[in-house]
């Protein structure tokens, strides 16, 4: 048999240790939701590194597009400037001329392509990066959502836990309450253990004869003589 106010105790030890669970998980909400926004953050920023490298081709394929058009430019000009020569050997050199800027323009423009290939490349990148991003910040919304539903749930958790737990400990001896307040803190959550095979299960010490005729017998509060754990008689 069990003493009654370690029965009491006992039952206190269970809702104590259950607020200490459900505390922590209240604590590890804002965590959760911080690995969530940090999820979004990376994906976002792999998009607008995507598309800063899509502005980056279009800046050079511009860059190439007013080279071309500087030449051609110039041509206009030369063919104006031979059209006004009478010279054969100035007439040549316009043509010798144009035709070397005709060459850098068809060198230009192949870079251009490349360019812009690069460019038609880049767009698939930038879909899959807004897609992903899309997905994961419906994900962390819903996810964010949950994690907030859920410490709703859990703070009420709490306060039931805690009415009932206070309307427990208010029937116990506050001596003894007392010291079991202190062995849950030092115990790390156990300040109630059981005695089994004679041993404490709170730190599996073998408890002294006399100290398991006083928690059969039930009539006081019996303690580990190792541990000081409160001790009673596993069913
Ligand atoms: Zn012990």
């Amino acid at each position: 048999m069990i003493l009654p106010a370690v029965t009491q105790l006992l039952v206190i030890q269970d809702r104590d240790r259950k607020l200490r669970q459900l505390k922590l998980e209240l604590k590890n909400a804002p965590l959760e939701k911080k690995a969530m926004e940090a999820r979004l953050t990376t994906a976002s920023a792999t998009l607008d590194a995507a598309r800063l490298k899509a502005k980056e081709i279009e800046v050079k394929r511009k860059e190439l597009e007013n080279e071309v058009r500087a030449r051609e430019d110039r041509i206009g000009k030369y063919e104006q400037q031979k059209l006004g020569t009478k010279k054969n050997d100035e007439y040549q050199a316009y043509d010798h001329a144009i035709e070397s800027l005709r060459k850098e323009i068809a060198g230009i423009e192949d870079k251009e392509l490349a360019w812009m290939e690069a460019a038609e490349a880049q767009k698939p990148v930038i879909a899959a990066a807004e897609k992903d991003t899309a997905d994961t910040r419906a994900l962390v919304q819903r996810q964010t959502a949950d994690i907030d539903a859920k410490a709703i749930a859990l703070e009420a958790q709490v306060t039931d836990v805690q009415a009932d737990r206070d309307k427990l400990a208010a029937a116990v001896d506050e001596e003894l309450l007392d010291d079991y307040r202190r062995l849950f803190e030092r115990k790390d959550g156990l300040a109630v253990a059981a005695l089994s095979n004679e041993t404490c299960q709170g730190c599996h010490v073998k408890a002294q004869t006399h100290i398991v005729h006083s928690v059969k017998a039930a009539k006081e509060v019996t303690t580990c003589l190792n541990c000081a754990r409160i001790l009673y008689l596993e069913a």
